[in-house]
């Protein structure tokens, strides 16, 4: 089974990515781990793609989608594989869909956690950091025995500038900016499985597992 995934950060994109390939049997590829791995393996692609980072330039679509050629056709994509990070916009879309018609692959389905805006700002605002030891804690899914102070150490927990809610809702705003987008893309083509991130982590996994059975 070949598909693709999206999400907003917070929705638990990561996690369903993770536990759907198990359950699957299928490669999962992430960008940018596609990216550290064609560099390092010196690919045609990966060679490219060096050239332009370390000129301190934007990787070109063609490139990108190049290495993306390369890694799909290596033998541990012949069982399915699940594309995570990419494409991010309309035209990496199309570029996506040209390459894939030209290896004869099909696209099984384009999963897409979504999860309200306010429950995404809640996981996303509500980490806590120590200022003595740097442990990290969740006001919702992992609270500190003691508000605003650390368990480990009894030092003071403080949120990061990156985790606050205007940082956050910038974010939240890109993300939605860029990827409304495909997600039209993708449900014209019929290709789009809407999935309601906003359940127990196995739930959500079940739902999808569901959808692809249709
Ligand atoms: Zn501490």
């Amino acid at each position: 089974m070949n598909l693709l995934i999206m999400g907003p950060p917070g929705a638990g994109k990561g996690t369903q990515a993770e536990v759907l390939v198990k359950e699957l049997n299928i490669t999962h590829i992430s960008t940018g781990d596609m990216f550290r791995a064609a560099i390092k393996e010196g690919t045609e692609m990966g060679k490219k793609a060096k050239e332009y980072m370390d000129a301190g330039q934007l990787v070109p679509d063609e490139v990108v989608v190049g290495m993306v050629k390369e890694r799909l056709a290596k033998p541990d994509c012949r069982n399915g594989f699940l594309l995570d990070g990419f494409p991010r916009t309309l035209a990496q879309a199309d570029a996506l869909s040209a390459t894939l018609a030209g290896m004869s692959i099909t696209l099984d389905g384009v999963i897409n956690i979504a999860v309200p805006r306010a429950k995404l700002m809640a996981r996303l605002t509500g980490r806590r950091i120590c200022r003595s030891c740097g442990a990290s804690f969740h006001v919702v899914f992992n609270p500190p025995q003691q508000e605003g102070v650390c368990d480990s150490c009894g030092g003071e927990l403080y949120q990061r500038d990156d985790d606050n809610e205007a940082t956050v809702g910038n974010r939240l705003d890109v993300y939605e900016a860029q990827t409304q987008p495909l997600i039209d893309y993708y449900a014209q083509k019929g290709q789009l499985i809407n999935i309601n991130g906003d359940q127990e982590i196995k739930q959500v996994l079940e739902d999808i597992l569901a959808n692809l059975r249709k």
